[in-house]
């Protein structure tokens, strides 16, 4: 390796430990450059990428319709301001319905923020239709974000106890549970969300019938149902939204990750009935915010028209079964997932370890929980990227098992 490149990458890592604030242990490497399915860092070395920025970067590192979207619209407009409307606002939004069942879109940044909206809403319409009611029943495992109400609202152990006072008024439930849910309904409950696959969790999904019992209930006692899709929207699960699989329409969506390909912006979508914001209870500076518009309708169109979901659902496919052939030899417990939002249950509590050995060897994949390893590559990946991927963890499965 560069000398010259190793110095300067330890003066950078020295600055990054004094000047960031701690919220995270990072490996010691300062990424620099992406395309495609790879990572460069500061040094020159390269990594396969199967996390792809945390399950946001589903068109790869870097794709030229973000550039390209991104430079035509920063020489027509940058921002103008969330109190009027702009065109790549109204396009997007309208692209938005088409591919959907909602009819009214809110933009803002951020899945947590998308899902705090989606949190107000319920209680708006909890105050306005339903004599006051507010609860809101998540699902334990859940993951929802890190703001205040919705790391509330997210069902994770280690996070008990944590900032208190939380915000109030989330009940937890087993997901696929029905009888646990039944019984958490009060005339308090306004709403039920839920991730239809819990990605952070460690890769759980919905199951038909569970879900198709929920949407029965939510009718019957006109409860909302939201459905957190930061994760599993926009192709991730080999449909353009994971609640197509299911045959049944949530009344409330968020979305995230995917849907800016790697520049921030989320979505808050509803059906026409829950259009029922008064003016100046929801909002955000950045909303609507042009160059992200330009850039989310960019990804959108390119998810579209290359069916980029049918990619995901094909790969996820060839990874499933290549990891199937794998099973016997070390002992996976459990392959699970849709589309390319993947699972594996070691049989030890080794996620961790083999994640730091297959990034030692250029390979970035995730341990959502000590003996889970989740796969969210971008949605563009290749078969021969996936046997790349598997030929170095294959390798450190047999020295780390
Ligand atoms: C990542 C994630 C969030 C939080 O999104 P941020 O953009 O980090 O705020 C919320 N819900 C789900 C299901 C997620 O995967």
């Amino acid at each position: 390796m560069d000398n010259g490149l190793m110095i300067k990458t330890k003066d950078l890592l020295q600055q990054g430990e004094q000047s960031i604030l701690f919220t995270a242990v990072r490996p010691g490497v300062v990424m620099e450059r992406g395309s495609g399915m790879y990572l460069w860092d500061t040094n020159g070395e390269k990594y396969l990428d199967f996390i792809g920025g945390w399950a946001v970067n589903c068109l790869g590192h870097c794709p030229p319709v973000i550039t390209k979207a991104l430079e035509a619209q920063s020489r027509e407009l940058v921002n103008a301001s969330p109190s009027f409307y702009n065109k790549p606002m109204i396009q997007f939004a309208k692209l938005l319905t088409e591919y959907s069942c909602f009819d009214r879109v809110f933009f803002c940044s951020s899945g947590a923020e998308a899902n705090e909206g989606a949190i107000k809403l319920a209680r708006k319409y909890g105050s306005i239709s339903h004599n006051g009611a507010y609860e809101i029943i998540t699902t334990t495992n859940s993951f929802h974000g890190r703001t205040l109400a919705t790391m509330s609202a997210t069902g994770k152990k280690k996070w008990e106890g944590l900032f208190e006072p939380k915000v109030s008024g989330f009940k937890h439930v087993p997901l696929n549970d029905i009888d646990a849910l039944i019984n958490a309904i009060n005339p308090n409950t306004c709403a039920i969300m839920l991730e239809p696959i819990q990605g952070e969790g460690g890769v759980f999904e919905v199951e038909a019938n569970y879900i198709k019992a929920v949407r029965e209930i939510c009718d019957e006692q006109e409860i909302l149902l939201i459905f957190d899709e930061v994760q599993t929207g926009i192709g991730r699960t080999g449909t353009l939204f994971a609640y197509e699989h299911y045959g049944i329409e949530p009344d409330v969506m968020t979305l995230a990750k995917g849907i800016g390909g790697g520049f921030p912006l989320s979505a808050l979508l509803t059906k026409e009935k829950f259009n029922i914001f008064e003016a100046g209870e929801q909002g955000g500076t950045y909303s609507g915010q042009p160059l992200a518009m330009a850039v989310g309708m960019a990804v959108m169109k390119e998810i579209i028209e290359k069916d980029i979901a049918t990619n995901a659902q094909s790969k996820g496919n060839y990874i499933v079964k290549k990891l199937n052939e794998l099973k016997n030899e070390f002992s996976l417990k459990d392959i699970r997932g849709k589309g390319l939002l993947l699972a594996i249950d070691l049989s030890a509590a080794k996620g961790s370890k083999i994640t730091s050995e297959c990034f030692k060897e250029g390979l970035i994949i995730n341990s959502p929980q000590p003996s889970t390893i989740r796969l969210i590559p971008p949605l563009i990946v290749t078969e021969k990227e996936i046997d790349d991927m598997l030929q170095i963890l294959s390798s450190v499965l047999k020295r780390v098992l």
